[in-house]
């Protein structure tokens, strides 16, 4: 029998690895360790005894751009170029572009002489389109790999409908996924193919790169002068690095893991792990974080105990209640979402909802709104209500909303807007450009969950809303204080 893990390539273009070394680049996973893609490259240099390259760049004009997210970003590469400037078996190669054109041209000049160009598998935003643009153009060959989770996404043959479908395959799955881990270290088992003679054209980027990233003060006056990004997004307090990551969940295991299930849902406990920006762009593997949840169950705990039952919520993991109710979410939630995304090409559009959804919105389109914001009020924060303007203010500010303040965000937007259309246009954007773990394939399981997505129809069926679930300002205050909450953001 196959390997599960060869369930994680997608060979794109096939073909013989003839050129001068392996190229691999870094698109989405972002990480040196726990790495399925950066593993797969080096096995593939040691196999044809070439140097490995390694490309992480950043466009200045990607869609939603931002000094925010771009600060994000830099600063993990600069992490990276702490580690590997002055590696001798590897080179590093990492190219924040100034002027739009100059990163796709150092790909292009890097794939002419490379054997076999190597990256992410991803199944949204820009990383979807390059890989399935450069599939059509490359001469060379071209194996994407999927390191975004646990389940490789080819194993599932369609779309799940729901998290219960979605889990119900999940739970026969996971062990054998679990017992196939990625290393904690691949490029310890590199062997030394010394580095590749390259253009000097490449060379000069590399350099300019280096520099770019040398130091915050260099990230900063970069960010600052690129006029492609919407700097009115400015950066945040949390920093793009593994380090960063890394303190985080090890702050979140010893403190708030096991009252996660009794506290989840408080803004003002703030129990959640606040993982999502470095799972995003894979600055930390699910992998290693579920490994870390694991160390945490009780004495006598045993993988080796789980069972299928049926795609049930509880049962499957056992242990502590709080532990199986945050590995419901970072494995059944989030893996939902890359596999719905990975066989549903519309996954940002109105009509991949489900057909009871549309004609539910369809048939409530022309209820009259009682408020309607502008794009521009909702930014900005300037509702009537004290509690969508906090959860607002503080994705602003933090980039970020707590969870069950997010659901209830993303509600009112369906009932303050003209029509559901406009409704997800307005989401897609205020999420994307605020949000730091935005553009995600949980950006759309969120955003379209909203619309019915992942969901199921409710009764009574309401204005606006019609069979859509509904939620309101009035029952969450009854249900949770959120007093420092309100405080904290109200007075921004
Ligand atoms: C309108 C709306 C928009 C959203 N946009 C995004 C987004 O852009 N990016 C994003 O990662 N998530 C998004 N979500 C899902 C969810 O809000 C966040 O994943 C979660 O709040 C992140 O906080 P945390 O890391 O503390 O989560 P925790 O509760 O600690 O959960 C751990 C991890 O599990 C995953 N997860 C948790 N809840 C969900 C969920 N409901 N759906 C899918 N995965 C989940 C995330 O990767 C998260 O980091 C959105 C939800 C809504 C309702």
């Amino acid at each position: 029998m196959k390997n599960i893990n060869s369930h994680r390539k997608n060979i794109r273009v096939k073909g013989e690895a003839n050129g001068e070394y392996v190229l691999y680049w870094m698109q989405i996973n972002r990480r040196l360790q726990y790495n399925f893609a950066l593993e797969y490259a080096v096995a593939y240099a040691n196999r044809i005894g070439r140097p490995l390259v390694i490309l992480e760049g950043l466009a200045c004009d990607y869609p939603w751009a931002t000094s925010r997210t771009s600060t994000f970003i830099l600063e993990g590469m600069a992490e990276h170029a702490g580690h590997l400037r002055d590696a001798v078996s590897v080179l590093y190669i990492p190219y924040p572009e100034q002027k739009s054109g100059s990163f796709d041209k150092l790909v292009r000049d890097l794939c002419s002489r490379a054997a076999i160009l190597i990256s992410d598998e991803y199944p949204v935003f820009i990383m979807r389109e390059r890989n399935e643009k450069l599939e059509k153009e490359l001469k060379i060959p071209f194996h994407t790999i999927d390191s975004n989770g646990i389940i490789p996404m080819a194993l599932s043959d369609k779309a799940p409908y729901s998290a219960y479908v979605f889990r119900r395959m999940m739970q026969k799955m996971f062990r054998e996924c679990w017992e196939h881990p990625p290393q904690q270290h691949p490029l310890k088992g590199l062997q030394n193919h010394g580095l590749p003679d390259l253009q000097n054209e490449v060379m000069d980027k590399r350099k300019t790169g280096l520099d770019r990233l040398e130091s915050s003060r260099n990230i900063e006056d970069f960010v600052n002068g690129l006029s492609s990004l919407n700097n009115g997004i400015g950066s945040i307090e949390i920093k793009g690095t593994r380090k960063a990551a890394l303190e985080r969940l090890d702050a979140f295991t010893g403190n708030d893991l096991l009252r996660y299930d009794d506290d989840r849902n408080d803004p003002d406990k703030e129990r959640t792990s606040r993982l999502s920006p470095w799972l995003h762009f894979g600055k930390i593997s699910a992998f290693e974080v579920v490994k870390e949840v694991f160390a945490m169950q009780p004495k006598g705990w045993d993988i080796g105990d789980t069972r299928p039952v049926n795609g049930k919520r509880s049962g499957f993991f056992g242990g502590h209640a709080s532990i199986e109710s945050f590995l419901d979410e970072i494995i059944t939630w989030r893996e939902t979402g890359f596999h719905f995304a990975l066989h549903t090409s519309e996954y940002d559009q109105f009509d991949s909802l489900p057909s009871w959804a549309r004609e539910t919105l369809s048939e409530h389109s022309y209820d009259r709104r009682e408020h309607v914001y502008s794009y521009e009020e909702l930014a900005e924060a300037g509702t009537h209500d004290p509690v969508w303007n906090a959860a607002q203010m503080q994705l602003r500010e933090e980039g970020r909303i707590h969870n069950y303040l997010r659901m209830l965000w993303g509600k009112k937007v369906l009932e303050w807007t003209p029509d559901p259309q406009t409704a997800l246009e307005y989401l897609i954007d205020l999420n994307n450009y605020y949000a730091i773990d935005g553009r995600d394939p949980n950006s759309y399981s969120g955003i379209f969950w909203i619309f019915g997505r992942f969901d199921r129809a409710w009764g009574p069926e309401r204005q606006i809303y019609g069979k859509i679930r509904y939620m309101s300002s009035d029952s969450a205050r009854k249900k949770i204080k959120m007093e420092n909450y309100l405080k904290r953001y109200s007075g921004l």
